[in-house]
C-alpha cells in the first residue's frame, strides 16, 4: 500500500496559541481515515492546511508526492482534493437533474476551453453523465424532484454527486453527517461506504463515534494539536491514552 498524503511536522499557531503541534500523519490510498478528537484539538485546522485556506508555520503536505504548500485552493481541487459538504451549493429551485449537469457542464467548458472540437459535445453528453453521478449516489429516480423537497440526508447525496464532478482523488469530510437524523447518519455512512467502492481515498472528520468506527480503516487522535494515538479501530478502541484525552476517561 502506498500514501496519498504525507503530512511531516505540520506546526500552526494562531497568536500565541498552538492549534497544530508537530503533526505527523500518512494516509494510504483507497483507505478512510477518521480524524477524531475532542473540540478545539486542531482537526479543522489540519483539514484547512491540506485544501490551502492555512499554511503552516512549518512542516510539509505532500499529495501524491507533490507539495500541497504555496498552492491556490482551485489548484489543490484541480490536482484531486476535493473538500466536500462545504464548496458546493445547492440550488434549491433547480432539480437535481440540473444541479449536476451545472458543474457538469462548467467542468466541460473549462477543460475543453482549448480544444475546439470538443465544442460539438452535446447536452445530451452531459446530462448522460450527470444521470450515472446520480445514479452513483443512488438519486437517479429522483433526477426531477425540486433539490428543496429533499431530505438532508439525500441533500448529502446529491452534493456529494456535484463533488464526483471533479474526478476527486482525496475526499475531506469535516463532519459529514453533523446535525443529521439517526436515519439519515446510517444513510450518509452507507453512502460513503458505497463510494469508497470506487478507490477514492477519504478523510473523514467525525464527532460520531458510530461513524467513525462503521467506516475507518485507520483512525488517528489528535488531542491539542497533536496525534496522540494512530491505529485500526480496534486498537483505538482500548487505547487508554484515547480514552483518557477524548471522553476523561469514559469507555467509547
Ligand atoms: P477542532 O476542529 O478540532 O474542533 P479547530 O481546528 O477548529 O479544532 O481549532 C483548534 C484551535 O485553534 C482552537 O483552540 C481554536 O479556537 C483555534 N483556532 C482555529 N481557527 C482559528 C483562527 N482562524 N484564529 C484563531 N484561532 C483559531
Ligand atoms: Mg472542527
Amino acid at each position: 500500500m502506498s500514501s496519498i498524503l504525507q503530512v511531516r511536522n505540520v506546526n500552526k499557531s494562531f497568536a500565541g496559541l498552538k492549534a497544530l503541534n508537530n503533526v505527523e500523519l500518512s494516509v494510504e490510498e483507497g483507505a478512510v481515515h477518521a480524524i477524531i478528537g475532542p473540540n478545539g484539538a486542531g482537526k479543522s485546522t489540519l483539514l484547512n492546511c491540506f485544501v490551502g485556506r492555512l499554511t503552516p508555520d512549518t512542516g510539509t503536505v505532500d499529495f501524491n508526492g507533490t507539495s500541497l504548500l504555496g498552492k491556490a485552493p482551485y489548484e489543490i481541487n484541480q490536482a484531486g482534493v476535493v473538500r466536500v459538504f462545504q464548496t458546493p451549493e445547492i440550488f434549491g429551485d433547480l432539480s437535481l437533474l440540473e444541479n449536476v449537469m451545472i458543474p457538469t457542464l462548467a467542468r466541460r467548458d473549462g477543460a475543453f476551453k482549448l480544444n475546439p472540437w470538443r465544442r460539438v459535445d452535446s447536452l445530451a453528453e452531459v446530462r448522460d453523465r450527470s444521470e450515472q453521478l446520480l445514479g452513483d449516489v443512488n438519486l437517479l429516480d429522483k433526477r426531477g424532484m425540486i433539490a428543496n423537497s429533499l431530505s438532508r440526508g439525500d441533500k448529502r447525496r446529491l452534493e456529494l454527486a456535484m463533488c464526483l464532478v471533479q474526478d476527486p482523488k482525496l475526499l475531506l469530510l469535516d463532519e459529514p453527517t453533523a446535525g443529521m437524523s439517526r436515519a439519515d447518519t446510517n444513510k450518509t455512512i452507507d453512502l460513503l461506504k458505497q463510494i469508497g467502492e470506487r478507490g477514492i481515498t477519504k478523510i473523514v472528520i467525525e464527532h460520531d463515534m458510530h461513524v467513525v468506527f462503521s467506516l475507518a480503516h485507520t483512525i488517528s487522535v489528535l488531542a491539542q494539536g497533536t496525534v496522540i494515538a494512530e491505529g485500526a479501530p480496534d486498537q483505538i478502541k482500548g487505547d487508554p491514552r484515547v480514552q483518557e484525552a477524548y471522553l476523561g476517561g469514559a469507555h467509547l
